[in-house]
């Protein structure tokens, strides 16, 4: 069952010292506000963190879906409580909505990252690379997907233009209307991989999970019929089995996630600037009106489309900001943990002078 879901031999090692105390390993499937669902080895549970895990997640996050955890059943009840996130592979983080310093992880353990665009008018190459960005920073693979091939007169073309800002990540072109490509984008996603559709709304994210799920949310519905392990299952479920054994999670933070700290992701999506920038003369350049800088020499010969060295910049601008404030977490976060580790000595002391 767990198998379905991608549990790994990896998974299996780190599981380990939970293992050793009696915890069932499971993957949370839907995330509501106080508790999630989770797929476990004896079907799927209602989970709650336990107090402990609560108390940690003010610094560490709470779990988020996708995340493998490590549980403790109540099969009677058909609950369980959570009491460890096994460490994330990737994730994909934004600034918590009730405050601007906080990250929270809105999807974890995703292994490739769909970043949808349609082809027709109003395709925007500044922000597939927003995406991209995006896409890199989480850690899973991109694969750009131009929607709606079949309004478009030049598909080969447009796919080529935003191949060469893509930097070496697959492009495919589908139309879930006529039922084109569809079989080559599951291709993407290995058994027991979890993919993310993101982009912007109206693009056809939607179609295309019902183009994939289809048949297999009819199966579902009939299963929950028969099985009345269904009645647990009232939710829109967020991770869903993909026909050929891959697995799509699809909520709407992920959808419309934004770019955050993603600079390692940036240099990717930006690698020619990044390499002009290696040529400039001076290892400080700051492509102003210094002598030898290779980003104006592009850009006045045309080499470089100043409208990307325009978005390039821009993000450097946002993610220096964004870096700084994680740092300041970061440092938020260990200030805390001395405190806290303090009161614990403070209290130890106390016991042994029996006061
Ligand atoms: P989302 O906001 O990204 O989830 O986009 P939707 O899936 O809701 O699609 C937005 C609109 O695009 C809808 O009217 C769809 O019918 C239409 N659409 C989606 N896929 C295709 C396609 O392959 N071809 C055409 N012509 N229209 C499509
Ligand atoms: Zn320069």
């Amino acid at each position: 069952m767990i198998e379905q879901y991608g549990w790994s031999d990896a998974l299996s090692r780190a599981f380990e010292p939970h293992a050793r105390e009696g915890l069932i390993p499971g993957r949370i499937v839907v995330q509501h506000r106080e508790s999630y669902l989770v797929a476990t080895d004896e079907g799927e549970l209602r989970g709650k963190p336990s107090g402990r895990l609560l108390h940690e997640a003010r610094e560490a996050g709470h779990p988020a879906v996708g995340d493998w955890v490590a549980l403790a059943l109540n099969l009677v009840e058909r609950t369980a409580t959570i009491h460890a996130i096994l460490p994330r592979r990737t994730t994909f983080v934004r600034r918590a909505a009730d405050s601007v310093q906080t990250l929270q992880v809105i999807a974890a353990n995703i292994d490739v990252a769909f970043v949808v665009t349609s082809m027709n008018a109003d395709l925007n190459p500044r922000r597939i690379e927003r995406y991209l960005a995006a896409a890199w920073q989480s850690g899973a693979r991109p694969v750009v997907v131009l929607t709606k091939s079949d309004l478009c007169v030049d598909p080969q073309a447009q796919a080529a233009e935003i191949a060469a800002l893509a930097a070496g990540c697959p492009v495919l072109m589908v139309s879930a209307r006529q039922g084109v490509g569809l079989d080559e984008l599951l291709a993407q996603v290995a058994p027991g991989e979890t993919c993310v559709l993101i982009g912007s709304s109206g693009v056809g994210k939607s179609t295309l999970v019902n183009a994939f799920l289809g048949e297999e949310r009819m199966a579902t519905q009939a299963i929950r019929e028969s099985d009345d392990q269904g009645r647990h299952t009232t939710s829109h479920r967020q991770l869903v089995l993909l026909p050929g054994g891959g697995l799509i999670l699809d909520t709407p933070g992920i959808r419309e996630v934004g770019l955050i700290d993603a600079d390692e992701g940036l240099g990717v999506v930006f690698d020619d600037i990044e390499s002009l920038i290696q040529d400039c003369r001076f290892n400080d350049c700051g492509h102003a009106n210094e002598p030898g800088c290779a980003v104006r020499g592009a850009l006045k010969s045309g080499a470089l489309d100043p409208a990307r060295w325009a978005n390039f910049q821009k993000l450097g601008l946002e993610l220096a900001a964004v870096e700084e404030k994680a740092d300041r977490v970061a440092k938020d976060a260990e200030r805390r943990r001395l405190a806290a580790l303090q009161k614990t000595y403070r209290a130890s002391k106390r016991n042994l002078r029996g006061d």
